[in-house]
């Protein structure tokens, strides 16, 4: 990707144009977005790029996804900003004696799990007519990093409870996806499709979002933390900016995609 178009100077989630507007990191902090991708010499940051309601309805998105989906494997990776990287973290022990125990132990003792929604077809690809029922999704589970053998001894089992919301998790595929396509066409350089699911309307996840789930090209390892491609399309429904994104991808994360707009 070259020649990206990183000063914005409105909104790209409503289109406001009174300041203040702040910059926005296209891959949020939490999973590395303020370090230079493969192949970039600087982070990939809109400037001026989101109004304060739309920055605290998005930020929200991220942290609904970071901590109860991967806040272990965040720890493990180094992706958690220093202040806030716990240094103790809770694990579920199961004891020989059939009783069940939460224990904090180092955070480098925990296993470092990762649980991501793998999706199915897009229905904006397919001309399904949009129906707010959930639209399914397979869960991958991928472990970044194994537990420390102290934290398993005298138990017969020891775990993390993890969380998902693949709803959430669409939303916040979608913002990255978003701030590719504004990066590389311009604000005003495609005609977005995406807003309003980001915004309020989590439900249109089915449309927006797919994945491959079921089939082989489900989870592709590449030697990259994340892999992130943005591509036109010609389908029957149409012409469509897509932006596959395949998080931790270097574990073995599935790739999902986002309908991110229509080429002008
Ligand atoms: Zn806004």
């Amino acid at each position: 990707m070259t020649d990206l178009e990183l000063n914005v100077g409105e909104c790209i989630y409503c289109g406001d144009t009174k300041p203040p507007l702040t910059r926005e990191h296209i891959l949020p902090r939490g999973l590395g977005g303020n370090q230079p991708p493969t192949g970039h010499s600087a982070a990939l940051v809109l400037q001026k790029a989101t109004c304060e309601r739309c920055r605290l309805l998005t930020s929200r998105i991220e942290e609904e996804c970071l901590r109860p989906m991967m806040d272990y494997a965040r720890t493990r990776l180094g992706l958690k900003r220093k202040d806030r990287a716990a240094a103790k973290m809770e694990m579920k022990v199961d004891l020989l004696d059939g009783s069940t125990e939460r224990r904090d132990v180092d955070a480098d003792e925990v296993l470092g799990p990762i649980i991501v929604p793998c999706y199915y077809g897009a229905g904006a690809l397919t001309n399904k007519p949009f129906t707010d029922e959930t639209a399914p999704c397979d869960y991958h589970i991928i472990i970044v990093a194994p537990a420390h053998k102290k934290a398993m001894e005298q138990s017969a089992r020891a775990g993390v409870e993890l969380y998902a919301d693949s709803k959430r998790f669409a939303q916040m595929l979608a913002k990255i996806a978003l701030g590719i396509a504004v990066a590389q066409f311009g604000v005003r350089g495609f005609e977005p499709t995406v807003q309003i699911f980001i915004l309020n309307n989590p439900n249109e996840y089915g449309h927006w979002v797919g994945g491959f789930a079921g089939t082989p090209e489900a989870a592709v390892p590449t030697p990259h933390l994340h892999r992130i491609q943005l591509q036109t399309k010609q389908v029957s429904a149409g012409t469509f900016i897509i932006v596959e994104i395949q998080l931790f991808a270097k574990y073995g994360g599935p790739t999902n995609y986002v309908v991110v707009g229509r080429p002008l």
